[in-house]
């Protein structure tokens, strides 16, 4: 992949789709990354969540389950995916950090027959939940899983910002708004991902908490 004028293009030439949230911003230095998933189980949910008004929010590009990928904001402009959020001094980080969201439904709920489910009541197959630990909570629960494919695609996208604006971290929206979000858990392979993204010289901090508030809209 590559950018051209804050837009992303497919190594043969082809664009990214590119569908304008209307929830972005200027001032924007890019020096963090930040990893989310979209609480969603498909892409276009997601879309039409950064394009409603409602929402209030944003991300630069979004990783559909099978590699398919969206830009939504320009990588020069500041979107919003943060919300309310703090690392190492650094408040605000919108302005300081490019936004991927990985789509995947998250934090599982699991029926009386024991069937597994999206916070919205939508199945999930029991080959696509892992059994896991957030390292901000006390008890094991399910999680869904992120394919490989959607890892190694969004791996590429990270690359190629890595590439033309330098990321200093990858982070979680759990490292940057511990107590107020679980985004993206422990089903997805962070270190590995910062590994081979920035090598052994940036590991990614295991974040203590400081839960300053909660169920600040996003
Ligand atoms: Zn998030």
């Amino acid at each position: 992949m590559y950018i051209d004028a804050h837009r992303l293009y497919e190594d043969d030439g082809t664009p990214v789709p590119f569908i304008e949230s209307p929830h972005q911003s200027d001032r924007f230095e890019p020096r963090y990354l930040v990893i989310h998933y979209t609480a969603t189980l498909t892409i276009r949910d997601c879309v039409a969540w950064f394009l409603d008004a409602a929402a209030k929010a944003s991300a630069h590009v979004i990783v559909g389950r099978n590699g398919r990928i969206a830009q939504m904001v320009a990588f020069n402009r500041r979107a919003w995916h943060a919300g309310r959020s703090r690392w190492h001094g650094v408040e605000d980080l919108n302005a300081h950090a490019l936004g991927i969201e990985l789509v995947n439904a998250g934090a599982l709920e699991r029926t009386p027959a024991g069937a597994w489910t999206d916070g919205a009541g939508h199945a999930v197959a029991d080959g696509q939940v892992r059994i896991a630990r957030h390292k901000h909570e006390s008890v094991d629960r399910g999680w869904h899983e992120f394919p490989p494919l959607q890892i190694d695609r969004a791996l590429a996208v990270a690359r190629t910002l890595h590439a033309q604006y330098g990321v200093e971290e990858v982070l979680g929206h759990d490292d940057i708004a511990p107590g107020r979000k679980l985004d993206p858990g422990p089903a997805f392979p962070m270190a590995p991902f910062a590994f081979d993204l920035l090598g052994g010289t940036r590991s990614v901090s295991v974040a203590v908490g400081d839960p300053t508030g909660r169920e600040e809209h996003d």
